[in-house]
């Protein structure tokens, strides 16, 4: 069954500010990102992390990749750095992000989890949603 990925958050106008100022898609990107910081599973390496005990948490390579891009550009996305205009219109969000959907090996995990859909469901190229 092909399936495609409808963001939920995109779709109602909504993100998440975190109290230091990091602007993320949803509260589950930024929950897995506070959890993996927190577990020191921030690592590029992190098949090997994975062993340590890092549980759930740590960043698969393929499909992490996007949060791994994320961690790289996090002050170009942060509302104390930067004004919101410019984080929403920054490739992260206009490209990575969305292309990080297109193919299957590369969607993260918890995108897949909560928003990932049978194509046939999808009815946006139609306009009746
Ligand atoms: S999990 Fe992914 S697709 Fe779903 S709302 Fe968050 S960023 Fe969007």
């Amino acid at each position: 069954m092909s399936t495609c990925i409808r963001c939920s958050w995109q779709e109602v106008g909504k993100l998440v500010i975190n109290p230091d100022g990091q602007v993320f898609p949803c509260c589950y990107l930024a929950n897995k990102t506070y959890k993996a910081d927190k577990h020191g599973a921030l690592f590029d390496n992190v098949e090997s992390q994975s062993e340590k005990g890092f549980g759930n948490w740590y960043w698969k390579e393929k499909s992490d990749k996007i949060m791994r891009d994320y961690v790289k550009h996090k002050d170009e996305l942060n509302v104390k750095k930067v004004p919101m205009e410019d984080i929403l219109n920054h490739p992260w969000y206009t490209e990575m992000l969305p292309e990080s959907w297109e193919n299957e090996e590369t969607r993260n995990d918890i995108c897949v989890t909560y928003c990932e859909t049978p194509v046939e469901y999808d009815d946006r190229e139609s306009g009746s949603s």
